[in-house]
């Protein structure tokens, strides 16, 4: 007979980072996307951030989002194809505001923990930031290709929590872009 013991219900690093993770992207105010990320260094939480605008100005549940419309190549059922992409630019993302408010002492061989895949502008800071690895659960299919052979060239462990279930409280629904 199968004893459950404390140990085995105790939650293992790599969820309890992501679950406080998904916790702090609860504070974001960008109805299309909330993101939290975190700064670790070995077992030690150095930092938190989320996407949201600049501290003092009007955030997207004030003012709205700012859409900005894109033209991209995308793979439509095997054939290139322009598709017309919105996203919202009025928030900093939750990557770069981690960068804001840490200091590069603390990111040399620390790990980033982030709710979803980094944009490649966001990996190319967080390429050059200091850190070693970076822990994500949902894909960002967009610039997934060339951020993985950044990080590849970088020699950043990146790595995806596929079995990985976000806390209840903390789902939301992303809109896809
Ligand atoms: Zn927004
Ligand atoms: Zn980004």
């Amino acid at each position: 007979m199968a004893t459950l013991t404390f140990e085995a219900e105790r939650k293992d690093w790599d969820t309890y980072f992501m679950d406080i993770a998904y916790m702090v992207s609860t504070r974001s105010r960008c109805p299309r996307r909330h993101v939290g990320a975190l700064l670790v260094q070995g077992k030690k939480l150095l930092g938190t951030a989320y996407n949201g605008a600049p501290m003092g100005v009007p955030d997207c549940s004030e003012a709205g989002c700012m859409i900005s419309e894109q033209l991209e190549v995308e793979l439509v059922d095997g054939v290139e194809k322009a598709v017309k992409k919105q996203r919202c630019i009025r928030t900093i993302h939750a990557e770069q505001n981690l960068l804001l408010f840490t200091d590069r002492i603390d990111r040399e061989g620390s790990t980033v923990y982030v709710t979803d895949e980094p944009c490649w502008t966001c990996s190319n800071m967080l390429a050059n930031s200091g850190i070693k690895e970076i822990v994500y659960h949902r894909g960002y299919p967009k610039d997934s290709d060339k951020v993985k052979r950044l990080m590849e060239a970088k020699g950043i462990t990146f790595r995806q929590l596929l079995e990985y279930e976000p806390p209840a409280q903390a789902r939301m629904n992303v809109i896809n872009e």
